[in-house]
């Protein structure tokens, strides 16, 4: 499936509810989902009611678009949870919890998942002191994750620390060093982490049929 590269707005708008994909401007009044609270497109008379399938499916993409991942890595990412012990929901959460540029953002370097992805893309994300240009790439315990120093001083990052300053709830599954641009894990996530309203049985429901 080819990525989608249209307006992020547009899927929030979608799936009905805000997925903050963009960073300062969600938590702003400039949301769109504050002024258009219904679906894109062509506006129905009346709202279809969705099939066991489409609320299952929905809420598979509510959950993939979040963490931008594209729908094959996605499936990958379930079965490796399936193998794993454990409820299957919340193992494939905390695995896409963990990738880097989730984590990034999660630290307050970046001010969404976009520009975590790009940051480390241009090569600017170290993991334990190694260069990673992996925005797939997960994070384990203890991981050292900081900024290229010649980067350090950049506007977009600084301004993303701000934001994230002034927010009151921080992961707790991280330690974030904000004067140094650098932070660690000191556990792996777990589901009461993440604090979306995912229902992720929905997409062991739909994956299992
Ligand atoms: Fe979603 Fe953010 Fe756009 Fe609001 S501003 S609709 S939360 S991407």
């Amino acid at each position: 499936m080819a990525k989608y590269t249209g307006p992020s707005c547009k899927i929030c708008r979608r799936e009905g509810m805000p997925l903050l994909l963009k960073g300062q401007r969600c938590l702003t009044e400039k949301c769109a989902l504050r002024k258009k609270k219904y679906p894109p497109g062509p506006q129905k008379k009346r709202r279809t009611k969705l099939s066991e399938y489409g609320v299952q499916l929905r809420e598979k993409q509510k959950i993939r678009k979040t963490y931008g991942v594209l729908e094959k890595q996605f499936r990958l990412v379930f079965q490796e949870a399936n193998r794993m012990k454990g409820v299957t929901g919340e193992n494939m959460l905390s695995l896409l919890e963990r990738r880097l540029d989730n984590v990034v953002y999660r630290m307050g370097l970046a001010s969404s998942r976009s520009m975590a992805r790009q940051l480390i893309q241009h090569g600017h994300i170290m993991v334990n002191g190694t260069r990673v240009d992996i925005a797939s790439f997960r994070v384990k315990e203890g991981a050292v994750i900081s900024l290229e120093e010649k980067f350090a001083d950049n506007v977009s990052v600084s301004e993303a620390i701000k934001l994230s300053k002034a927010i009151s709830s921080k992961p707790e599954w991280l330690e974030v060093d904000y004067d140094n641009k650098k932070g660690s894990v000191t556990r792996l996530p777990k589901r009461e982490d993440i604090q979306m309203s995912f229902n992720e049985q929905l997409v062991v429901e739909l994956y299992s049929k």
